[in-house]
């Protein structure tokens, strides 16, 4: 009998997910698993595909692009910080874009959306725990952007909230990162402003996304947990 790290590692997560999903009382169709295949390559992806894996994560606009063309019947996400000089490439290839904080990218990508006749699916990237060395706006001005995003561009679909929680032996200490992320995005879709209802919350990474799943995550997005150290 083969064995297939991968496809073991696929299992394991979504496992766990299972076990995550459980403890919250809540039904596993509820959160999507990210592979996040970032410098891995194209055969390690590969084998995820045949375990059954569709959805990959990617955080730089070459290696994205790269492996699309490789790689045909997958759902592809922009998680990494992006460069407004890279929409073009990434526009009309991506399911959704994890990473939107600035309303000069926002301009951006309603212009190339225009350009492709496309929509946009993004994140709001926030910092929730307001890390000095971390992208994202501030929990405090999340609800203004994201009406002003609204109002604005009328290619850009908001459909939810992502954050990278701080690095910690101790998954528990994100899970207030978590839960603030999920406040959030109640709060602003409780106000019932036009275009806004967003259903996302992209928060969970390989060291905490059984907590992640906990306080609401609908998508967790895992790379070492599958593919092994980077
Ligand atoms: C690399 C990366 C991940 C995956 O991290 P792991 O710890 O390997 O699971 C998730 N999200 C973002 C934004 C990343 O850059």
């Amino acid at each position: 009998m083969s064995t297939n790290v991968i496809a073991e590692n696929i299992q394991k997560v979504h496992k766990n997910i299972e076990a995550a999903c459980k403890r919250a009382g809540r039904d596993v169709s509820e959160v999507t698993l990210i592979a996040v295949s970032k410098t891995k390559p194209v055969e390690m992806l590969k084998e995820a595909v045949e375990a059954g894996e569709y959805e990959f994560g990617e955080n730089r606009v070459q290696e994205l692009v790269d492996k699309a063309e490789k790689i045909s019947g997958v759902s592809w996400h922009m998680i990494g910080h992006l460069q407004k000089n890279k929409v073009k490439y990434i526009i009309d290839k991506v399911a959704c874009i994890h990473s939107l904080d600035t309303l000069e990218l926002a301009e951006v990508i309603q212009k190339e959306a225009v350009k492709k006749n496309v929509t946009a699916d993004v994140l709001i990237e926030v910092n929730v725990a307001e890390e000095e060395s971390k992208f994202g706006i501030t929990c405090e001005n999340a609800e203004e952007f994201i009406k002003e995003i609204s109002e604005k561009y009328d290619r850009i679909r908001v459909r939810g909230l992502m954050t990278v929680a701080p690095f910690t032996d101790n998954p528990e200490s994100n899970r207030i990162y978590f839960k603030r992320l999920r406040d959030l995005l109640v709060d602003i879709n409780s106000k019932r402003y036009d275009n806004i209802n967003m259903d996302m919350l992209s928060m969970g990474m390989t060291g905490d996304y059984e907590i992640a799943i906990e306080e609401g995550a609908t998508h967790v997005r895992v790379g070492t947990g599958i593919f092994g150290g980077r």
